[in-house]
């Protein structure tokens, strides 16, 4: 089997996809026109072309202004609909999804809204397309610890709909220890924790997120390597890193691909996972980052096989499940 064949043929979790990040510009442009709302740019290659990075918050800036067109439940229901179909395209069997309710929130959209078009077309992907997934709500680290509790106290309400709470937005400046309160009564209220920390931010926010988070997943984390200590533990714990290789290269967290450390992150015994962030905006969905590695790090087939079985290993799905995937995967 050629590698693209096996990297096609892997069946693979999806931990870490900011299901906003997925808003592909052809779905902005048809949500915006039905929706009557302006856009900042007039042609779709004009959109293309603004994606053009030079780090986090450039990205950021941009990501903001496209979820602004999305207004009514259908709309967050073609959103996530639209990225399912590309988990059937990669043989993305399961997904755990982010999603930004603040994002929308202040905009003066309901928080159902938002839940309830991303659960239908979680329901529909696993009728029609037997995808099985669950959504992660992420607190926006750049508003304050208040606006975090308020979002938590709207989603419990809807608890068995929502699998756990994690962090995303501008990390540098925006360390775990802003939200250790919040993150305290989620996992009161039974939700499991996840949180971005060591993607631009230094390794001693994977540490705030590990001791006072107490996250069951880091996301991203690649600048753990930069403390031997850090490395040891995680290593130890199992604790799973969701790596995103095209993203890491668009927001030039890393300069060139073949510079990427997933490759040494795997030797040293890390439960790392490859995953692809905001794909809309990054250039790729789950396989496209894969082709990426495999290429610029020449990885082995035993390497890609890991890589697809640690997904499994650090979802959330149930261990009957788990070991339906991996055994899929012993026997390709
Ligand atoms: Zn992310």
């Amino acid at each position: 089997m050629s590698q693209l064949d096996l990297i096609r043929a892997l069946p693979k979790a999806e931990l870490h996809v900011h299901i906003e990040g997925t808003f592909e510009p052809e779905l902005m442009f048809a949500i915006a026109k039905r929706n009557q709302v302006a856009i900042p740019y007039q042609t779709i290659e004009e959109v293309k072309q603004a994606y053009n990075f030079h780090n986090l918050q450039s990205f950021l800036d941009i990501y903001y202004a496209g979820a602004n067109v999305l207004i009514h439940e259908q709309d967050f229901y073609d959103l996530a609909w639209a990225y399912f179909e590309k988990c059937q395209q990669d043989n993305v069997v399961h997904t755990e999804m982010f999603f930004d309710p603040q994002t929308h929130t202040v905009r003066g959209i309901a928080f159902e809204t938002v839940l309830n078009g991303l659960v239908r077309a979680c329901d529909d992907a696993k009728t029609k397309l037997g995808i099985s997934s669950e959504l992660i709500m992420c607190f926006l680290r750049h508003l304050s610890e208040e606006d975090a509790i308020e979002t938590l106290q709207q989603a419990l309400p809807f608890k068995d709909k929502i699998i756990g709470v994690g962090l995303d937005s501008s990390e540098v400046g925006h360390p775990p220890e802003k939200f250790e309160r919040v993150f305290a009564q989620a996992r009161e209220a039974g939700f499991l924790i996840v949180a971005h920390a060591g993607e631009e931010g230094p390794a001693e926010y994977v540490w705030q997120a590990l001791d006072l988070l107490k996250v069951n997943r880091i996301d991203h984390g690649v600048r753990s390597e930069e403390d031997p200590v850090l490395m040891q533990r995680l290593a130890k714990e199992r604790m799973p890193l969701t790596v995103c290789p095209l993203s890491n290269l668009k927001l030039c967290v890393v300069d060139d691909m073949r510079d990427h450390n997933i490759k040494r992150l795997l030797e040293q015994g890390l439960c790392v996972t490859v995953n692809s962030d905001d794909p809309a905006y990054f250039g790729g969905y789950m396989n496209d980052n894969f082709v990426a590695i495999a290429d610029a790090l020449n990885l082995t087939e035993d390497e890609l096989k890991k890589l697809a079985i640690h997904s499994f290993e650090a979802s959330f799905l149930n261990d009957a499940e788990k070991e339906k995937w991996i055994n899929q995967i012993h026997a390709l």
